[in-house]
């Protein structure tokens, strides 16, 4: 039985990873959950996979838990930054879920990898700001990295069974976002619900967001460097609507594998947490006959100018993909709380980033600082805008 913790088990992937471990109760066993602020939601999942630990980010809605919370065993309720550090090191666990979403998710991911857990990886933003030091932890503990996101999930199961000397390149698919057809003067129109309604996938709204600016294609980018240790120049993105093909890599002979399925993130996660074997699951299967014709484009960086933005934060390295992911969520916050326009959000970002005097080789102390120095920044930013 493979015992398991959740960071983040209130949000997108942590329900879809808790369905994955429903429907198979023989196989897998939730020790360890940590949330947020959803104190009723978590409450819910407590009572049904029984764990020993959990996790709540303040103190009153640790009180709050213990309080709703009527079982006959005993459970441990954990909060504040060294309690998720805990949880992440449980010594129960055998591996763990990074779900948390933002930089939130860093420290307790790097404190598993620590732990010698494995880590099923869907938080991207911990290897957009620290990718370096992640995998030399990760390679000291010898713990292993299986991402979760579906385009690196895609890259993972098509490089099994390969040389990594034989890649020419690796091609993330992006679908798009809902915004793929307007025009430069219809963005500038935007409303967020409009933001909020990503075609294909249902997830968290930040990384909704960055779907509909192509930011979560350009973390990816910065990921995916981190993940399978390539150059800038050998990660390809391209549209690709229908959200089939998840990623594709080419090989020097010329062959190109692709993974493909439905859109659904419980099969990148089943994956992760079953990795090298599969389970069975549910999920329908994909039939190309009835799909829609699969189209592919090139991504457009003038309309979208957050994939340049994070290619060219990828390329300059150091302290400045941790500088672009703060200055994103600082600025796709606003946005969520409409007090800015969804055209602001690359401009914002850009003026961070030109304002940075970049970090080279950082240790993990100046990521930390020049995350801090960013949120600032963009804070100020903000102010400026909006006042
Ligand atoms: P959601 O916003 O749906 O969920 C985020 C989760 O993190 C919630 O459980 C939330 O708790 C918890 N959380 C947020 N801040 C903290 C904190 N400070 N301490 C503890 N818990 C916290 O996000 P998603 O599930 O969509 O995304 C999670 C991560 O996975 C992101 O990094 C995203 O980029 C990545 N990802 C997501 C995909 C998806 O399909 N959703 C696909 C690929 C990657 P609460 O709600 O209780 O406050």
């Amino acid at each position: 039985m493979k015992k398991i913790t959740i960071l983040g088990s209130t949000g997108s992937i942590g329900l879809s990873a808790l369905d994955v471990i429903k429907k198979n109760p023989g196989r897998f066993q939730v020790v360890a959950l940590a949330a947020g602020q959803n104190v009723n939601l978590l409450k819910k999942q407590i009572e049904i996979f029984k764990p020993k630990l959990v996790y709540v980010s303040t103190k009153e809605n640790a009180l709050k838990l213990r309080q709703d919370l009527t079982l006959n065993y005993k459970i441990k309720i954990l909060y504040d930054r060294e309690g998720l550090n805990e949880i992440a090191s449980f010594p129960s666990a055998d591996i763990i879920v990074s779900a948390i979403s933002g930089a939130a998710g860093l420290m307790p991911t790097l404190a598993a990898i620590d732990a010698g857990k494995d880590v099923a990886l869907a938080n991207k933003e911990t290897m957009v700001m620290a990718g370096e030091i992640v995998n030399r932890r990760a390679k000291q503990k010898k713990v292993k990295i299986i991402p979760v996101d579906s385009e690196h999930s895609a890259i993972f199961q098509c490089l099994q069974g390969e040389k990594i000397e034989n890649l020419k390149r690796i091609i993330l698919t992006a679908s798009g976002g809902p915004f793929l057809n307007f025009t430069v003067n219809e963005l500038k129109q935007v409303k967020l619900n409009q933001a909020l309604k990503h075609p294909r996938w249902k997830m968290g709204k930040k990384i909704t967001i960055d779907s509909a600016t192509l930011m979560n294609k350009g973390l990816e980018v910065i990921e995916a460097k981190w993940l399978f240790n390539l150059d800038f120049g050998k990660i390809d993105v391209l549209i690709h609507p229908q959200s089939i093909v998840h990623s594709m890599i080419e090989l020097i002979d010329g062959s190109v594998l692709a993974q493909m399925g439905i859109p659904d993130m419980r099969i990148p996660i089943s994956y992760a947490l079953t990795y090298p074997e599969r389970i069975i699951n549910d999920i329908s299967s994909l039939n190309l006959l009835e799909t829609e014709k699969l189209e592919f484009c090139q991504p457009d960086m003038k309309k979208f100018p957050c994939l340049r933005l994070a290619y060219e934060a990828g390329i300059c390295g150091g302290t400045t993909p941790a500088v672009l992911n703060a200055a994103n969520e600082i600025a796709v916050a606003a946005f969520l709380e409409q007090k800015i326009k969804f055209v602001d959000l690359p401009k914002i970002i850009n003026k961070v980033l030109t304002a940075h005097v970049c970090g080279e080789d950082p240790s993990l102390e100046s990521i930390l600082n020049a995350d801090s120095w960013a949120r600032i920044k963009t804070t100020e930013i903000l102010e400026r805008i909006t006042s």
